[in-house]
């Protein structure tokens, strides 16, 4: 992805050290680990392209159930099959793990896992027709959700977490935005667990690559302006603002869009575009690898999202 379209309309636990049950109260937004987010980048660019329908595409989807596992997440996967625009039969598998499932008031962060099948950005004629690489495009939202996993596993939330990893989100045609994000459509049809409600959601898309800012992307404005503001206020506390510009870009039907349109809760895009709506030279090229990931960037985005939950009750 992205596609651009016209849209018409266009607790604290402050004044005590610990919680309820005694155990230390939640200090997750000082441990985001951006090394163990690049290790993830690493290990999720070493099973290759990651098409649906693919080997290295289930031996990935395996591994991150794993992973999440041993952060101690309750993980719970979601399969189905979809028909994409070029008339391809493909599986589906949605992974959602949760930290204190039973909690009534959740917070929702999400990502797509999945590759593009075709890299129709390259200018070499010869690879436009395999798959993209995605670490920046798949692999860097990846990274922040098994992040923030890392960061509050163990801990005494006084809330639930979500972490959805959307799959086919990027196997679509240009200009045809419901062709994309086949999977978080899906699940915003079928959500698991049943009648999903989150106070709000944040998704990720592009937030890994050397030099990226996340300007204010305009369905998420439109929708959930409390959220966009909210990022804002934690990024200035850790001082991150510059990374958070006001300029606007979009509308940009991503994985948010959907979810938005049929859950009705918050939620907003975080996705790297120039103020000129460029993407990343890489993007949907075979040159989206590693080598553009910055661990500075990373930490940025998980740290933001971490200091805005710290803030939630
Ligand atoms: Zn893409």
């Amino acid at each position: 992805m992205k596609i651009l379209i016209p849209i018409l309309f266009c607790i604290t636990l402050s004044g005590c050290d610990f919680s309820c049950s005694g155990k230390p109260k939640n200090t997750f937004k000082a441990n985001y680990d951006e090394n163990y987010a690049f290790e993830v980048i690493q290990k999720y660019e070493k099973f290759g392209p990651k098409v649906p329908g693919t080997e290295a595409h289930k031996n990935t989807g395996d591994w991150l159930v794993s992973e999440l596992k041993r952060l101690g997440a309750t993980v719970v996967e979601q399969t189905t099959t979809a028909v994409t625009f070029d008339q391809k039969t493909i599986p589906v598998r949605n992974i959602i793990a949760q930290y204190n499932p039973k909690a009534n008031t959740r917070y929702l962060f999400s990502a797509h896992w999945d590759n593009r099948p075709f890299a129709d950005q390259d200018t070499d004629p010869l690879k436009s027709h395999e798959p993209v690489p995605g670490v920046n495009d798949g692999g860097s939202g990846v990274a922040i959700l098994l992040g923030i996993a890392k960061a509050v596993q163990g801990m005494d939330l006084p809330f639930g977490i979500d972490l959805a990893l959307w799959d086919a989100e990027d196997w679509g045609s240009p200009h045809n935005p419901p062709s994309y994000c086949l999977g978080s459509q899906y699940w915003a049809k079928n959500p698991v667990p049943a009648n999903y409600h989150a106070q709000f959601g944040i998704n990720y898309d592009m937030v890994g690559r050397l030099g990226s800012v996340f300007p204010e992307e305009n369905y998420s404005l439109k929708n959930a302006p409390e959220v966009i503001e909210g990022l804002h206020r934690a990024a200035k506390t850790l001082g991150y603002q510059d990374y958070f510009p006001t300029y606007k870009i979009g509308p940009i039907v991503d994985d948010h869009y959907y979810v938005r349109e049929l859950r009705q809760f918050p939620m907003v895009d975080l996705i790297y575009m120039t103020q000129e709506g460029g993407f990343p030279p890489e993007w949907h090229t075979h040159l989206d690898t590693s080598e553009y990931i910055s661990r500075d960037v990373l930490k940025v985005v998980g740290q933001t999202s971490l200091e805005l939950l710290s803030e939630q009750k």
